[in-house]
């Protein structure tokens, strides 16, 4: 069974836009494995952002199904983490406190979050460890270089283990040495743990060295069409 599901899903923004048949997407059908890591590619304004709104619930198909570990989406899901181009850490907070947030936000009483703080911030601590960001945790983000604002933002993604990692252009504001180093720690990440990521980027080279499959997003006249473009065989 695919763990994201869709099929012939459509989005219009509004009622009006679907009355004119102007379509963010159209007829997206997209089945990804549990576990695979997919790349979408494509030019500005052939609805990547709004493909990404889809899968996470955040915007509901015109038409269409979409089903998600085998269940309808009916809303935000708690099972995706996200980042994006800009690492938007909250100034007032340490990194490690930055990388705790989805936790505060998940756990449906403070009180909750209070009791488990020390567990989870030991999980937070070992992600800040593995991106390389050990011994910062106490640091604000004006005391952090953008990549490692960068690699505390796709901390952040994971701390709450999600089964589904979206990603929009995460590497593109980097320099070429920190994008490949933070490619590298993706592909590690994902290997020990193998969560979906859906990756939306501009550079068809990343999207080939991290993808197992990369889905090609065009803008026709109107239309817009999501399909298998190249296999890769990634170990
Ligand atoms: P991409 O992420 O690939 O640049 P988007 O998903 O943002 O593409 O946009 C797809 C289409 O939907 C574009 O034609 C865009 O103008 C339109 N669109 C995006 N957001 C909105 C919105 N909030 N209201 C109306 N139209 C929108
Ligand atoms: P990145 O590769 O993450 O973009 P830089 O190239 O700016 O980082 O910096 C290289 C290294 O210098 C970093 O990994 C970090 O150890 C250190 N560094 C950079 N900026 C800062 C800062 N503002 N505070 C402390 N250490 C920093």
């Amino acid at each position: 069974m695919a763990f994201i599901d869709f099929s012939d899903v459509w989005l219009a923004y509004n009622e009006e836009l679907e009355a004119f048949g102007q379509y963010a997407v159209e007829a997206i059908d997209l089945k990804v494995d549990e576990g695979e890591f997919i790349a979408i590619v494509g030019p500005s304004g052939c609805g990547k952002s709004t493909f990404m709104k889809l899968a996470t619930g955040l915007k509901m198909p015109s038409k269409g199904r979409i089903l998600i570990d085998g269940q309808p989406v009916t809303g935000p899901l708690k099972i995706s983490g996200m980042a994006f181009q800009a690492p938007s850490l909250l100034p007032w907070r340490t990194t490690l406190d930055n990388v705790l947030l989805p936790l505060e936000i998940v756990e449906p009483y403070r009180s909750n979050f209070k009791a488990k703080r020390a567990e989870y911030a030991e999980r937070a601590r070992r992600l800040l460890e593995k991106v390389g960001l050990g011994g910062y945790e106490d640091k604000f983000p004006w005391q952090l270089s953008g990549g490692m604002q960068q690699r505390a933002s796709i901390c952040r993604a994971l701390v709450h283990e999600p089964k589904m990692l979206l990603l929009d252009e995460p590497f593109g504001a980097l320099d070429a040495f920190t994008r490949e180093e933070l490619w590298c720690i993706l592909r590690d990440l994902w290997t020990e743990q193998r969560f979906n990521v859906i990756l939306v980027t501009h550079d068809l080279r990343e999207s080939v060295f991290l993808a197992d499959t990369v889905y090609v997003m065009s803008k026709g006249p109107g239309r817009f069409v999501v399909r298998r473009e190249i296999d890769l065989p990634h170990p």
